[in-house]
């Protein structure tokens, strides 16, 4: 067995009571059965049950060389849901933590007084936040990264939207936001961690074979998805239409790729400089990334005004994609306006679950109510709804799919499993075929050898995932009747029977 190129070997129990925190041998018979990811995230919630814990993890192949492996997982209930729920953090932040010398981290307690958790050089402290209770997510950031020196530091956090109790709140990563629909800021913020600060130093042995396996998979993938740059790519396939393009060509001044992933589906917006401007600005903090598609496509009906209202979102901390369906419900269409309710929006602890807004147990839904196959997927709740609840048509070739709704949904769900148990990018599996269970088996094959590991074995592990996290749930409100396309309540049976019970 070669752990050490895929792990550190470390689990951290980190007691927010106490403020202790305290180390296990991952080791690996424990490796071998859940692989790792949101698996092991979820057996790791279940060994530590106590003190209502939330798990941080890592995935197997994140920070290796595999295209898009520099995703980490949160496993914990959703506040918003009452669904135990999988978010990816896909930025820096994964690879930053297994770098930290940490695979995975159980946070258990509660501490009275706010707390940030800091990995680095395989040591973790618990120490006081109360300073970055009032800040905004870019402001914390930097003052973090100022404090100890180093640029290169990363963090999650609550936000102010989390320092208040919005139930709206979600984990920031860093300065930009995230991905998070599931009020997981809150979960944190309950707990009294308001940030988690990583800087990841170290680094993992390299397999004979995996660079070049690794390269050549980075090749097909590129090949496969050729030309197509920018958030827009994702934001065209679920708009009716391109009326979020000029607001955005306005703004837009370069697409950006996360680690070892070759589709830059990431812009970055001026909104404070010009954005044809190719020398470095001196401007500190001249616009903001957009990187989360459902969040931005719910501002687009604002307009010119949308990147700014989606940059005060993450600078909050709140979820722009429950923003904007309640700011368009309530037929505010400025940016004075938004900036003002998004505010209040934060200080009423305004929740979706009891709205007369169309919502899935509290979250919100992509637009396009229409599809069945897409419908199941939010109706699951089992990751993250920032995340696309379809395959995306935007490589050559292009995924072969299924006709039946419930195939279609079991392949998208499958994928984003498949990537939070390796580490890798949800959305560059949900653009590309070229990246299948075989080719990345082939890849943990060379990184972990391990005596029968294959495409069979990466396949069961995911629909297992997906079975282990229906059972847990235990749902807050429902579905809405507008979200349920004719046939949903049937098909909706068949995939819980295809998890639950297959
Ligand atoms: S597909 Fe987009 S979000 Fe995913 S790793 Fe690549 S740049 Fe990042």
């Amino acid at each position: 067995m070669a752990l050490e190129k895929v792990f550190n070997n470390r689990i951290l129990l980190a007691d927010l009571t106490t403020g202790k925190c305290e180390e296990r041998e991952l080791g690996d018979k424990l490796a071998r059965e859940q692989l790792g990811g949101a698996a092991l995230n979820l057996e790791l919630l279940r060994r530590f049950p106590e003190g209502e814990p939330l798990v941080i993890g890592t995935g197997l192949l994140t920070s290796t060389f595999c295209p898009g492996a520099g995703v980490g997982v949160v496993t914990a209930k959703s506040p918003r849901s009452g669904l135990v729920v999988h978010h990816p953090f896909i930025g820096m932040i994964g690879i930053e933590l297994k770098l930290s010398g940490f695979d995975f981290i159980v946070v258990r307690g509660r501490s009275e007084k706010p707390v940030r958790l800091w990995l680095h050089d395989e040591l973790a402290e618990v120490s006081p936040a109360g300073e970055v209770k009032e800040l905004g997510t870019n402001q914390v950031t930097g003052r973090i990264r100022d404090e100890y020196g180093d640029m290169n530091i990363h963090a999650f956090q609550v936000g102010p939207a989390g320092a208040a109790g919005s139930p709206l709140a979600m984990i920031s990563e860093s300065c930009f936001g995230g991905y998070d629909r599931a009020g997981l800021g809150l979960a944190l913020a309950e707990k009294g961690l308001y940030a988690l600060v990583v800087r990841g130093l170290g680094n993992l042995e390299v397999a004979d074979g995996f660079f070049p396996e690794s390269a050549k998979l980075m090749q097909e993938t590129a090949q496969s998805l050729k030309g197509k740059t920018g958030i827009k790519e994702i934001l065209r396939l679920w708009a009716k239409e391109d009326s979020f393009l000029p607001a955005l060509e306005k703004v837009t001044h370069r697409h950006s790729a996360c680690y070892s992933c070759p589709f830059p589906c990431r812009t970055f917006g001026f909104l404070r400089e010009d954005p044809a401007r190719k020398l470095e600005t001196d401007a500190s903090n001249p616009g903001c990334l957009l990187i989360d598609p459902q969040g931005v496509l719910a501002l687009s009906f604002l307009g010119n005004d949308y990147p700014h209202v989606y940059e005060h979102c993450t600078q909050l901390g709140v979820d722009p994609a429950a923003v904007g369906l309640i700011l368009k419900a309530e037929g505010i269409g400025d940016k004075e306006a938004a900036d003002k309710r998004i505010e209040a929006l934060v200080k009423e602890k305004k929740d979706l679950i009891n709205s007369n807004q169309n919502n899935f147990h509290g979250v919100t839904p992509w637009p396009d109510g229409g599809d069945l196959s897409a419908a199941l997927v939010q109706a699951a709740g089992v990751f993250s709804n920032g995340i696309p609840p379809a395959v995306l048509p935007l490589s050559t070739p292009p995924f072969s799919l299924p006709s039946d709704p419930v195939e279609k949904a079991a392949l998208v769900l499958e994928r984003t499993a498949l990537g939070l148990i390796l580490g890798v990018c949800p959305l560059l599996l949900l653009s590309t075929p070229v990246i299948t269970p075989a080719r990345l088996a082939t890849l943990v094959k060379l990184a972990t050898e391990w005596d029968g590991i294959g495409e069979e074995e990466l396949k069961a592990k995911a629909k297992s995932l997906i079975g282990q996290t229906l059972k847990l749930a235990a749902p807050r409100g429902a579905i809405s009747e507008g979200l349920k396309p004719a046939g949903f309540d049937a098909a909706w049976a068949g995939l819980k029977k295809r998890y639950v019970e297959g």
